[in-house]
This record gives structure tokens, C-alpha cells and sequence, in this order.
């Protein structure tokens, strides 16, 4: 369970309505019952419930069960689209791991405003399924042009950014990520993934995107992926072969 509350022994940890809901309405947890908590510093730590109401309760801290793990350096850059899906692209993002995620408005996004509450919300649920110890960052939403002023000239320190681009002439992903494996032992380095709208990027923007130092054009393979499919693959495909 995800709590904002620092956790160290025998601290106590408040429980929102929700969270006593869910311990003790749906989990059936009852006092004396241990419950895993972290909040995204201090690892995980097994918790005893000590009071269980129906609108609250408080658990104590007992031992710490796994340090503090950090993500791997990499980031989601991609373009909203429909709410489900957008809600199911930063679910994804957690759960392979990215360490943030930022929307990026293109020529062809047309999706409603974003609820940056409810994006949060879905990435505590997913880190709280999968046991991921952290919750990736969520940045504010900003213009494609300004993301490519500053990349490969400081802006972006270093980060290479994936561009998932289904134009025929891009090389697969997988190949274009194995020409940047580190050593062994070594690391890979920061990196982000950049994820288009429904209408995909336009012709300038691609054209422009091509010219940026340290972009790394890629191709999911010969079919139009949805938005949301294509973000999950490129994810999972660069933790195969730069992450862990
Ligand atoms: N119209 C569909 C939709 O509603 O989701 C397809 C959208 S596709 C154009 C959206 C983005 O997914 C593209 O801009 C690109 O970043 C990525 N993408 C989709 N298929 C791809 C492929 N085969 N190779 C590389 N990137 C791909």
C-alpha cells in the first residue's frame, strides 16, 4: 500500500478512507492483520494494523522488508490521447519501470485536458500490483518544440530519446537500442521513449525530430500500432535490452 508518510520502526502510518476500505472492507484485514506499506524513499516495511474503522484506521511499522530500489534512468515522453488509453499508457509505464513521464502536446494531439490526479492515481494502483517501490514522476504536459529546443543541447543532459516512428525506413527497435548497450556491468544511461498522437506525428515533425542530436529513430515493426499498444512495446523492448 502506498502511503505519504514517512516509515521507519515502530512509526505509525494514518489510513485514508480508501486505503481502510480496501484493507478492511475488501482484504478483510482486521487488527493484528500485517500489511505492506512504502512511500517511494524508505523501501518497504511490514506494517501491523492496530485500528481498523470504516472511515480510517493506523497501522505501526515493524520491519523493513526490502530496501529502497531506484528505476532505471528512463522516461516516457508521449502525446494523450483518448482518457482510457492515456490511462492505460502511464498503468504501462509503471509497471515496466519508467522513472517519469511527460505529455507532450503535438501538431495531431486532440485529446481533452489532462487530470494529473487522476494519472497519479493510476500509477499508486499500478506500483501497489506489480510492487514497484516508486512512483514515476509525472511532469507537466509541454509543446513538442519545446522539448527539441533544448535536447542535444543541454536541455535534456545527455538523455537520448527513443522516436517511435512507424515510417518505413526507421530501423527496429531492438537493433537500434543493442548499437547503444553499455559494457558489461555498465550502465545504460538516461533515455526516454517518445510516443505519438492517434494521427501519429506530422511530416515536419518527424523531419525535425530526425535532426535532433541524440535522437534515435525506431521501428515497432510493419504494422500501425495504437497509441497505447506501441508505448507498452517500446517500453518493454528497451528493458529487454538496456534494463533489467
Ligand atoms: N490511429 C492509431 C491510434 O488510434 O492509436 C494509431 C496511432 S500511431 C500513429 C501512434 C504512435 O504510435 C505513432 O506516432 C508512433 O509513435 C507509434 N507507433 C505506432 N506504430 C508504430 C510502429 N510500427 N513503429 C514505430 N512506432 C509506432
Amino acid at each position: 500500500l502506498f502511503v505519504e508518510s514517512d516509515l521507519a520502526a515502530g512509526a505509525e502510518v494514518a489510513l485514508t478512507q480508501p486505503q481502510a476500505h480496501y484493507l478492511f472492507a475488501v482484504m478483510r484485514m482486521g487488527v493484528g492483520a500485517a500489511a505492506r506499506l512504502f512511500n517511494g524513499r524508505d523501501g518497504e516495511w511490514i506494517a501491523e494494523v492496530v485500528e481498523a474503522g470504516r472511515r480510517g484506521g493506523r497501522l505501526t511499522c515493524r520491519e523493513r522488508s526490502r530496501g529502497q530500489t531506484r528505476p532505471r534512468d528512463l522516461h516516457l515522453l508521449f502525446a494523450p490521447v483518448k482518457k482510457a488509453r492515456t490511462d492505460f499508457i502511464v498503468e504501462k509505464a509503471c509497471e515496466l519501470g519508467c522513472a517519469a513521464l511527460r505529455p507532450v502536446f503535438t501538431r495531431f494531439t486532440n485529446a481533452e485536458r489532462l487530470r494529473a490526479d487522476r494519472l497519479r492515481a493510476h500509477m499508486v494502483e499500478a506500483a501497489e500490483q506489480c510492487g514497484f517501490l516508486s512512483i514515476p514522476d509525472l511532469a507537466e504536459p509541454v509543446r513538442l518544440d519545446r522539448v527539441l529546443d533544448g535536447w542535444g543541447r543541454g536541455g535534456d543532459e545527455g538523455r537520448r530519446l527513443v522516436f517511435c516512428d512507424e515510417r518505413r525506413d526507421a530501423p527496429p527497435l531492438a537493433e537500434a537500442l543493442a548499437a547503444h548497450a553499455p559494457a558489461p556491468g555498465g550502465d545504460a544511461g538516461p533515455w526516454a521513449v517518445l510516443i505519438g498522437p492517434e494521427g501519429g506525428f506530422s511530416d515536419d515533425e518527424a523531419l525535425r525530430l530526425r535532426r535532433v542530436p541524440g535522437v534515435v529513430p525506431a521501428s515497432l515493426g510493419p504494422r500501425v500500432l495504437r497509441a497505447d499498444t506501441a508505448a507498452t512495446t517500446a517500453l518493454a523492448l528497451w528493458q529487454s535490452v538496456l534494463g533489467d
